[in-house]
């Protein structure tokens, strides 16, 4: 896989991050103390977000090893 194309998932995904950031900021759930740690709008980021260091950990494998060649 490319790093142009890897690069442009990471967006997608914090295109979609951003969406669950502002969902997350309207629910009632969310206003109470530890009220995040049960929404799903968090859940869903965690996820994403592992997503997110997984794809940046190949863009950098991709880049060092491009850079040796
Ligand atoms: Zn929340």
């Amino acid at each position: 896989m490319s790093i142009d194309k890897l690069e442009e998932e990471v967006e997608v995904l914090q295109d979609e991050m951003e969406a669950l950031e502002e969902n997350c900021d309207t629910l009632d759930l969310c206003k109470e103390e530890d009220g995040c740690s049960r929404c799903d709008a968090f859940r869903k980021m965690e996820e994403i977000n592992a997503k997110i260091e997984e794809l940046e950990e190949k863009i950098e494998e991709l880049i060092s090893a491009e850079e040796e060649e």
